[in-house]
């Protein structure tokens, strides 16, 4: 017997129908790309997103399914586009803009986008992409300058399009399954894959991350959104903010430390949302310069890489600020574990809890996660055991976007096969020890490159540590440490391996350790570990 409640689809129109009629008075602040602020309210949101939608049916033709793409930084054009593109039915498709020239080439004809709406500050480089992608007719500019000159033919100015609405839109009538939204893979092996989400996932994960145990947002907080709306839906925050009611702050490329610490201290920013590197630049140029009145951010949550815990300890030591630590991945949408502490953690020693915190976490409602040995077996919860993670749930991909071999990359019985290995304990957290194909297995011997980072990042002289294997014809494969000094002073092999001698076996110890000034980051801001092993065997280390 079929349950006797209303069909209401989950869709992001709906998502901004609330927010529109409940928090119409919230704030939505972005710092410009030419520096200037610009601050409006929910209600002219809804106003504008609906207009764009209007524009993009009766002006440009835009049909049901067709990708529309945006290539920009996280400003409120982007947050209208994000509910305006599936307000008209279509899919808000978003480029990465860090991506090589290839990449992006490859991206733009994967996804037959026909029309890309641009960031003035980001034409240059999309003009050496354009002559590759033809299919590409509309280029409609964001935040141009008077007299902008570009060599992008058919273009119009995002505010001339909205001009071109019709005032009495109605939402297209998407069904909640849908798709709202397509983001790529930052491809480190191969090349980009697409996930499609639907006006559901995206939905059901947004109400998933507000809750306590993960982000937990409230109409009380001001949210700085730091991860660009172009990686995984700035983590799906544009939504939750809005469902929310939490005002939303956006800083277009003002990404440095100093100007990401003068927007928390102007904007009383209470939660904001970032990968470890940004956190890890945020909390020493605090340390350089420490804020003159203690910040109202009470929270930072952090997922992409792993949260070092002597991060996590040294700004809540300095600064009383607290890290969530989050995992997921483009094909979850991306959130699946935030790491919070549970009163039956109250007993265990200051240490204890900053392991626990350290952790990736425990599944939010709605996925369910297993960790799977290489005997196809599933391990038991018992914080040992290791093996591969698998997850399923309401806002995990079924299948790539237009791929063939997706059966790689699903289990038998369908669930999504991470990449990532580790442990999951008794009480449900997860705890990664690597990605699978940067494991090291040094004679037969698993050695984690995630646990020697973490652990070199402990030590007072280090700012940042990234561990890869390299052939050996011994061991087969050894590890090797690139590290970046804090300050001038160079600490010898000898000293770092007797530091990290207390939690490690000697076999897992770095044979070697290379000094540079920085390491090499991948599009999304993490350690890029195949431009690493890519210099080791060129000899350029
Ligand atoms: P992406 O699809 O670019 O977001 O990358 C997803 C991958 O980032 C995951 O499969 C993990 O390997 C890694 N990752 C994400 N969050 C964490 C985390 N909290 N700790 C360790 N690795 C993470």
């Amino acid at each position: 017997m079929k349950g006797l409640m209303m069909d209401f689809p989950l869709t992001t129109h709906a998502i901004l129908e609330y927010g529109n009629r409940v928090f119409p008075h919230k704030e939505i602040v972005t710092k410009l790309p030419n520096g200037s602020w610009h601050r409006y309210h929910f209600s002219d949101l809804y106003i504008r997103a609906k207009q764009l939608a209007s524009a993009l049916v009766h002006s440009l033709g835009v049909q049901p399914g067709d990708r529309v793409a945006t290539f920009a930084w996280n400003h409120y054009q982007h947050v209208e586009l994000y509910y305006g593109i599936p307000g008209a039915g279509a899919i808000c498709h978003t480029l990465n803009v860090r991506l090589s020239v290839e990449q992006i080439i490859f991206i733009v004809n994967h996804a037959e986008a026909k029309i890309i709406f641009i960031d003035a500050t980001l034409v240059p480089l999309f003009e050496k992409v354009a002559p590759y992608t033809t299919g590409v007719k509309k280029y409609v500019l964001l935040n141009a300058p008077e007299n902008f000159n570009t060599s992008l033919t058919d273009t119009i100015l995002y505010e001339d399009l909205l001009k071109e609405s019709r005032p009495d839109y109605q939402w297209y009538p998407s069904d909640e399954n849908d798709a709202c939204g397509l983001c790529y893979t930052s491809g480190t092996t191969g090349n980009p894959k697409g996930a499609l989400y639907s006006h559901r996932s995206t939905y059901l994960h947004a109400l998933a991350l507000l809750m306590p145990n993960a982000a937990n947002l409230s109409v009380r907080d001001r949210v700085l959104l730091i991860v660009p709306q172009f990686h995984v839906m700035a983590w799906g925050f544009p939504y939750v903010c809005i469902l929310s009611g939490s005002d939303m702050i956006l800083p277009s490329l003002h990404l440095q430390p100093d100007a990401i610490i003068q927007i928390l201290e102007q904007e009383k920013i209470t939660v904001a949302n970032g990968v470890p590197t940004i956190w890890l630049g945020v909390y020493d140029a605090m340390k350089k310069n420490p804020p003159k009145e203690k910040l109202a951010l009470r929270e930072y949550v952090v997922g992409g890489s792993a949260l070092p815990p002597s991060l996590i300890e040294a700004f809540e030591k300095d600064f009383g600020i607290k890290g969530v630590h989050a995992w997921g991945m483009t094909e979850t949408s991306p959130i699946g574990t935030a790491s919070r502490l549970q009163n039956i953690h109250d007993n265990l020693t200051d240490h204890e809890k900053l392991a626990v915190r350290a952790k990736q976490g425990i599944e939010l409602p709605g996925v369910e996660i297993r960790a799977v040995m290489e005997d196809g077996s599933i391990a038991p919860r018992d914080g040992e055991t290791v093996g591969e993670f698998e997850i399923r749930g309401a806002w995990i991909i079924k299948s790539y976007y237009k791929y063939h071999d997706n059966h790689l990359s699903f289990s038998e019985d369908g669930w999504f096969k991470t990449g990532d290995v580790g442990t999951l304990d008794a009480q449900g957290y997860m705890n990664i020890s690597d990605r699978s194909k940067d494991l090291i297995k040094s004679g037969g011997e698993w050695i984690s490159s995630v646990a020697l980072e973490i652990a070199l990042m402990a030590h007072p002289e280090i700012k940042e540590a990234c561990v890869i294997a390299i052939p050996d014809e011994k061991w087969v494969e050894r590890p090797l440490a690139c590290v970046v000094f804090r300050n001038e002073n160079i600490v010898s092999k000898e000293a770092l391996n007797a530091f990290l001698g207390e939690h490690f076996a000697s076999y897992q110890l770095p044979d070697q350790y290379i000094g540079m000034n920085e390491i090499p980051k991948t599009s999304v801001g993490k350690l890029n570990k195949k431009e690493l092993r890519r210099r080791w065997a060129e000899g350029e280390l």
